[in-house]
C-alpha cells in the first residue's frame, strides 16, 4: 500500500479496489469448562497430557444453522494449580497445607471461529500519522457481525453439551469477548480471485497489476476456514515459487 502510489493511488496492486479489503481473523474466547469428579490420585510427570482438537461439524452434511461455516475446538484437561487457593482466602499453614495438594481435574473447550470475508472490513493507511521509521501508521477498522455472533452461541452451548455429556460436573460457558485481530491470524486484504476487477492476486499469487511481484502470506485468503492457517500459506508460497521459476525459466518474468 506504500509502494507505486503514483501509478495506483491507492498502492501496488489496488486496480481492483479490493487492496487492503475484506480482512479476517478467527474469532474466539468462548466456549465451556467444566470440573472431572475422581482421579485424584493421579497426576502427571514430563510427558502432560496432549491438549485435543474437534473438527467443525456445524453446517456439514445435513446440519443446518442460521449462520454460515462453523467452528473447530481446541480443549484440554489438567489439574487446578495454586491460583484455586485465592477463593479461600487462606493464609499461613493452612495455605501451605492447601498448597501441598493438586487441585481437582478440569477439561475446557475454547472455540475458533470463521469470520467471513466483508468488504468494509479494512486497512488503511494513515496519511497524518507516522510511525518512527517515517512510515505511516495503519488504521485496522474491523467488527465481527451478526453471522459470528449467531455462530458463538454455538460455540459455547455446543460445548457444555458435550462436556455434560462426557459426565463433567459444574459445566459453565464463557464468553470472553473477542477483539478483531485477537486471533493473531490476519488474512484477506490481498484477495485472490479469477477476475482482476474482484481481486488483488490470481490463483499463483501473482499480482494481477504488477505479475513480477508475488504475496504469498495471509494477505492471499478469500475465505479464513476455522483452522490455524500458517500451514496453508506454507503450501501455497510453495506452489508459487515453483510458479515462478517455471515462469522465469520460459522467460515471461
Ligand atoms: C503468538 C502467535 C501465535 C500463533 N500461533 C499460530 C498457530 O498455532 N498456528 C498457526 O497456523 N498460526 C499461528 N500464528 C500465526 C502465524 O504466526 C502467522 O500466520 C505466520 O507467521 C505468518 O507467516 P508469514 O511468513 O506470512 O509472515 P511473518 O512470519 O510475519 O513473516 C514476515 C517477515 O517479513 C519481515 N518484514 C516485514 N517487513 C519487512 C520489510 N519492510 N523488509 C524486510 N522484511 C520485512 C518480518 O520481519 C518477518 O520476518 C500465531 C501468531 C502469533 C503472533
Amino acid at each position: 500500500m506504500n509502494s507505486a502510489t503514483d501509478v495506483w493511488e491507492g498502492g501496488l496492486g489496488s486496480s481492483s479496489g479490493e487492496l487492503g479489503h475484506n480482512l479476517m481473523d478467527h474469532h474466539f474466547r468462548c466456549g465451556a469448562s467444566g470440573k472431572i469428579e475422581g482421579y485424584e490420585d493421579k497426576y502427571y510427570f514430563g510427558r502432560k497430557p496432549g491438549g485435543i482438537y474437534i473438527p467443525r461439524f456445524r453446517n456439514i452434511g445435513n446440519d443446518k444453522r442460521d449462520y454460515l461455516r462453523g467452528f473447530g475446538y481446541q480443549g484440554g484437561a489438567s489439574r487446578q494449580n495454586w491460583q484455586r487457593t485465592i477463593a479461600e482466602y487462606s493464609v499461613g499453614a493452612e495455605l501451605k497445607e492447601a498448597l501441598s495438594e493438586p487441585g481437582s481435574w478440569t477439561m475446557g473447550l475454547g472455540a475458533f471461529g470463521e469470520i467471513l470475508p466483508y468488504h468494509d472490513n479494512k486497512i488503511t493507511l494513515d496519511k497524518n500519522v507516522k510511525d518512527k521509521w517515517g512510515l505511516p501508521v495503519l488504521n485496522i477498522d474491523a467488527e465481527i457481525k451478526e453471522n459470528e455472533k449467531k455462530m458463538r452461541a454455538d460455540m459455547m452451548n455446543d460445548a457444555a453439551e458435550m462436556l455434560e455429556a462426557a459426565g463433567l460436573k459444574d459445566v459453565h460457558t464463557y464468553d470472553s469477548v473477542y477483539g478483531f485481530g485477537q486471533g493473531i491470524h490476519e488474512m484477506g486484504t490481498a484477495r485472490m480471485g479469477r477476475d482482476p476487477k474482484t481481486s488483488v492476486l490470481n490463483g499463483n499469487n501473482q499480482v494481477w497489476d504488477a505479475k513480477n511481484v508475488f504475496v504469498t502470506d495471509g494477505a492471499c485468503m478469500t475465505s479464513a476456514a476455522c483452522v490455524n492457517p500458517s500451514l496453508t500459506y506454507m503450501a501455497l508460497t510453495a506452489r508459487a515459487a515453483d510458479f515462478a521459476v517455471k515462469e522465469l525459466k520460459k522467460g515471461n518474468l
